[in-house]
């Protein structure tokens, strides 16, 4: 079953071997600063999906700072573009939107140069924000996991309006883009889980008619769900292939279908192809409790925080790539980890950087 009808897409890990120069300074110890770093604002969310990756968060009665003030956020966003870093994305740990200074800080941003993405459920956004997206940002990631307001009520265990909300921005965001002409990409996202597995053709239709440019549709990890690697989810494969097929038939110009592969197993589970931990440093992963943990996949669990950004920011530089950061990435247990949202990126160090599998001194 195919992915993509282009390979040029930011849903493509071999995008990776664009981060040569960072990778090469990963395995030299010499850690630049970070391509991207991921913001978590929040860690609270207004929904509650069965598959959230969150939850060890969203339940952890230990974690008392739920949210970063505005002056910190502020500061720390200042900081790492000065330092650096390309792109920031506001996401995880919950629903970004729940914090209420984002269009300032994206504005902000925006100004200095840098790029700003969003990962949300949709339900919270606020015409400012779209003002300040539409100019400023690259792209912003829409949860919406169905194509049906009933469905949605149940994979979210909420109200059914919430589904007409997040459509309602998406429709609000694709005619300011249109009409701004700006370079902002609109993906409406699918998590597949057996329970929504039926509807991601009434999605695709759905996300057509409102005018996104992208639907990114990919399996849920059944460690969310279920709490182990050792158990896998059961998807109705030959439905979703036959769903697939249809959808990329309703492509154009304007319009395409991403149903990602390549990271998962072929019963859509997790597919580990790395045997170390090396990615992480291409991004830098703050929480809104002040730290910086390891990468996005262990978010919010202190066993995995290298250090805090909080209450300086300018403290990350004491210990981005420093000891603690080294041997945390070389004691990392591949068994104990959840799916992996580099693990190409790990792929890619292991058999471009290191064994140069691909002749890299011969274009
Ligand atoms: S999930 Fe595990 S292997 Fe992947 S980056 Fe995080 S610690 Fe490393």
């Amino acid at each position: 079953m195919k992915e993509w009808t282009d390979p040029f897409n930011s849903f493509n890990s071999l995008k990776g071997l664009l981060y040569r120069k960072w990778m090469e300074g990963i395995i030299a110890g010499d850690f630049l600063p970070p391509v991207e770093a991921s913001i978590d604002p929040v860690f609270n969310c207004n929904l509650d999906c069965i598959w959230c990756n969150s939850q060890n968060i969203l339940k952890n009665p230990d974690i008392n700072v739920h949210i970063m003030s505005r002056e910190h956020l502020i500061n720390l966003c200042r900081f790492l573009a000065e330092w650096g870093v390309k792109g920031l994305c506001f996401a995880g740990g919950g629903e970004p939107f729940m914090h209420p200074d984002l269009a300032e800080v994206t504005e902000m941003l925006g100004e200095m140069g840098a790029d700003t993405a969003f990962l949300t459920n949709g339900t919270l956004i606020k015409d400012r924000d779209i003002e300040a997206m539409v100019k400023y940002s690259r792209w912003i990631g829409v949860s919406i996991d169905t194509g049906n307001r009933e469905n949605y009520a149940v994979i979210k265990k909420t109200k059914p309006e919430l589904f007409d909300e997040a459509v309602e921005n998406l429709r609000k965001m694709v005619e300011m883009r249109n009409r701004m002409g700006s370079n902002f990409e609109i993906s409406y996202k699918y998590l597949i889980y057996p329970d929504n597995a039926p509807f991601i053709y009434e999605a695709v239709k759905l996300a057509k008619d409102i005018g996104v440019d992208y639907v990114h549709i990919r399996p849920a990890a059944a460690e969310n769900v279920l709490g182990s690697t050792d158990f896998h989810l059961q998807f109705p494969l030959d439905s979703i292939n036959e769903q697939m097929q249809k959808s990329f038939e309703l492509e154009d110009e304007n319009f395409r279908v991403f149903g990602i592969r390549h990271k998962f197993s072929p019963s859509m589970n997790l597919k580990r192809n790395f045997t170390r931990c090396l990615a992480p440093p291409l991004l830098i992963n703050c929480g809104p409790d002040g730290h910086v943990y390891l990468c996005v996949d262990h978010r919010g669990k202190k066993q995995f925080s290298i250090g805090k950004h909080y209450p300086d920011p300018e403290n990350i530089l004491t210990f981005w790539g420093g000891e603690k950061h080294r041997n945390m990435m070389k004691n990392v247990n591949l068994d104990v980890c959840p799916r992996c949202t580099f693990g190409v990126y790990n792929e890619i160090i292991e058999k471009t950087i290191i064994e140069d599998r691909m002749c890299r001194n011969f274009p």
